[in-house]
């Protein structure tokens, strides 16, 4: 079976999540009150269709409890984000991710119900934050308040040594999952691994013991 996708709102963030899953070459729905927004979506969803989501008979003639994954990606509109979010959910609808706009909807949302909240403001600004505090770490994602995974690029100082001689999980708790080397990628790297100038690290932690890995190499 074929998933089928909506997205409610086509500002920035509903419109690239819209145009990627249409790339994707999967079946979305793309929905906004505003006209010219919608035309812009006609050649690249398979339905584009005007309506303002905070209407219940717009949303039901919508037929969106036959979609397996509703996205929410209202902007400012707080009230209508969650107004929304609580008449998809009334309706059944299967999943439902929303975009939060700060702390206080991200907890209304959690409360009626919204299966996954995202944050990408924050969680951007945290992992570009991240990579300018340390110019080793490339990419960092957040797992749970203390864990995260990051991308750490070996520098000269553990050139040479295989995963085994650095004891990196003894010696910090942590553990390189993968190694990305030119166009290669070494999943779970074997002990005698030998770490080459570059290489990017692919490492799974606490917080704490990254931090500590970090500042002991780089
Ligand atoms: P972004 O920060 O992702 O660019 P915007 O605020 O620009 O977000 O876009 C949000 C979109 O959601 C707009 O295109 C707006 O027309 C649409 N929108 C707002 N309220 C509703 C609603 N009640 N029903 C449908 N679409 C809505």
């Amino acid at each position: 079976m074929r998933k089928e996708f909506a997205v409610i709102g086509l500002g920035r963030f509903g419109g690239s999540i819209c145009r990627a899953l249409a790339e994707e070459g999967l079946e979305v729905m793309a929905i906004d009150r505003n006209e010219d927004r919608v035309n812009e979506f006609s050649m690249i969803a398979t339905h584009a269709v005007v309506g303002d989501t905070t209407d219940e008979s717009v949303v039901k003639s919508l037929g969106i409890r036959n979609f397996d994954h509703v996205i929410v990606a209202i902007g400012d509109n707080i009230q209508a984000s969650i107004l929304t979010t609580l008449i998809l959910k009334e309706l059944g609808v299967n999943k439902i991710t929303v975009k939060a706009q700060n702390d206080y909807h991200e907890k209304v949302l959690r409360k009626i119900g919204a299966d996954h909240v995202v944050h990408p403001e924050r969680d951007m600004g945290k992992r570009i934050a991240h990579s300018i505090v340390s110019n080793n770490v490339l990419d960092y994602l957040e797992l749970s308040d203390e864990h995260s995974i990051v991308e750490i690029v070996a520098n000269e100082k553990l050139a040479g040594y295989s995963l085994i001689d650095l004891d990196i999980r003894a010696k910090y708790g942590i553990n390189i999952v993968a190694i990305k080397r030119k166009n290669e990628i070494i999943v779970s790297p074997k002990a005698h691994e030998r770490i080459q100038v570059n290489d990017i690290l692919i490492v799974i932690g606490a917080d704490v013991d990254i931090n500590r890995f970090e500042k002991k190499v780089m």
